[in-house]
């Protein structure tokens, strides 16, 4: 069928690229281009042999230029971003040079703020209209298959939906006093973010896991939540019409946040740039070069995921209540591709989303939140992908 550019070779990308090979049939060709290209040469010898046609570049994503050279040489029908949240702007900027469409998992961040908001990508509508192309934003799990999930409540289950829940329990171990299941760097400056929920058309700020409640997941068991700020409660306040109250909440173990609570007191997690031995390093970027690699807790993670969606509203007069969500389990997922579950449950989305541009499943020019387009194909493809999700109509809710 088609062609599709990856950028990044880290743990997200090394999963949808699994994927893609998989899928011969859509990604009949793929380029890996990536900041370390040994990287992408690795992976490719892994995988060369089967029906899709790999290729490999060095490119820095941050550059506009050389980035729309690569896409003009290559020519893919998608740029599928799974670089860092730093990137999303630079690789927008070269899609609309060279025309392509574009797929990513996280909002852009600044590199000096630790914002998450959708609305320097949303920015980009008029031009993506105006080019003729489709950015689909946040194709991963939280979000992406949450925002897939909402839009299928919508459609099958209620005519208002008031109030949504989105639960993301990671119940594995990977046997380290510490360690961060994606990137290090994105996921601290996550959690050590204020939190916040949306309430009655206004955000509701609160510090850093000040609220914590306690659920027992199937497939997992008991655990401690802790309310975060996630960015698809942004998009889905605009695109679920009527909704009172949408939350999100992460589920953390004590020692977890005891280590993180000591390395935010020393100042390890801080991104404002220091002098050490005559150099600028920033805290953060450093914690994480000493760190375990993401990539590297796949063969000793044990456990499950499981996240998903509660939702509150009404059918036909009627309140309801509705929970759906996927349970995937680490060892199964680093038997598979190598990876753990939250790679995993990420990478597959990922490559789910491109598929749906490259087959015209989902089309249409301008900027996309994922709940925008019809649920149902995503949803069969999740269960046909290797991530079947579970239904519960009469769920324990969150008080
Ligand atoms: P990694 O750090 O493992 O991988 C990032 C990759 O991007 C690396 O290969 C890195 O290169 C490459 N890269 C970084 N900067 C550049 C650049 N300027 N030019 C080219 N390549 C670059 O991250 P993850 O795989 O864990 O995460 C990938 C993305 O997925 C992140 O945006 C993360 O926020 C998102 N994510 C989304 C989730 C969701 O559910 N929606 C959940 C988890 C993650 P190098 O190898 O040289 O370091």
């Amino acid at each position: 069928m088609g062609k599709a550019l990856i950028i990044g070779c880290g743990g997200v990308a090394s999963v949808a690229i699994h994927k893609c090979c998989q899928n011969p049939e859509v990604f009949e060709e793929i380029m890996i281009a990536s900041r370390t290209k040994e990287k992408c040469d690795a992976l490719k010898s892994k995988l060369q042999g089967g029906k899709t046609k790999i290729e490999t570049a060095q490119v820095d994503a941050d550059n506009v230029d050389e980035l729309a050279k690569l896409i003009e040489g290559f020519k893919p029908d998608v740029v599928l971003n799974l670089a860092l949240p730093y990137q999303d702007l630079h690789i927008m900027d070269a899609c609309l040079k060279t025309k392509v469409n574009y797929v990513d998992t996280a909002n852009y961040e600044p590199t000096d703020t630790a914002k998450f908001e959708y609305s320097w990508q949303w920015a980009y509508q008029d031009r993506f209209k105006e080019a003729g192309i489709t950015a689909l934003l946040g194709s991963g799990f939280d979000p992406g298959v949450t925002s897939v999930f909402a839009a299928y409540a919508q459609k099958h289950y209620f005519d208002e939906i008031t109030e949504i829940d989105i639960l993301d329990c990671n119940g594995g171990d990977h046997g380290y006093p510490f360690a961060t299941n994606f990137n290090p760097e994105i996921n601290i400056r996550e959690v050590s973010a204020k939190g916040s929920y949306w309430e009655h058309g206004h955000w509701v700020e609160t510090e850093p896991m000040a609220i914590k409640r306690v659920y027992d997941f199937d497939g997992v068991g008991v655990k401690d939540m802790y309310l975060l700020h996630h960015e698809e409660i942004e998009s889905l306040a605009n695109n679920i019409k009527g909704v009172q109250r949408i939350r999100f909440f992460m589920t953390f173990g004590q020692s977890y946040l005891t280590h993180l609570k000591c390395l935010e007191n020393v100042g390890m997690t801080s991104i404002k740039p220091i002098d050490f031995q005559g150099q600028k390093i920033v805290p953060l970027q450093f914690l994480k070069a000493v760190l375990p690699d993401p990539a590297s807790l796949g063969p000793r993670t044990v456990g499950k995921t499981n996240i998903g969606c509660i939702f509150k509203g009404y059918k036909d007069g009627k309140p309801r209540t509705y929970y759906v969500y996927n349970i995937c389990d680490h060892q199964e997922c680093y038997r598979e591709v190598n990876s753990q579950a939250i790679s995993y449950t990420t990478g597959v989305p990922a490559m789910i989303g491109a598929m749906m541009l490259m087959t015209g499943t989902w089309k249409g020019p301008g900027v996309f939140n994922m709940e925008e387009f019809d649920p149902d194909p995503f949803m069969e493809a999740l269960t046909k992908w290797g991530l079947p999700w579970k239904e519960d109509f009469d769920p324990a809710l969150v008080d």
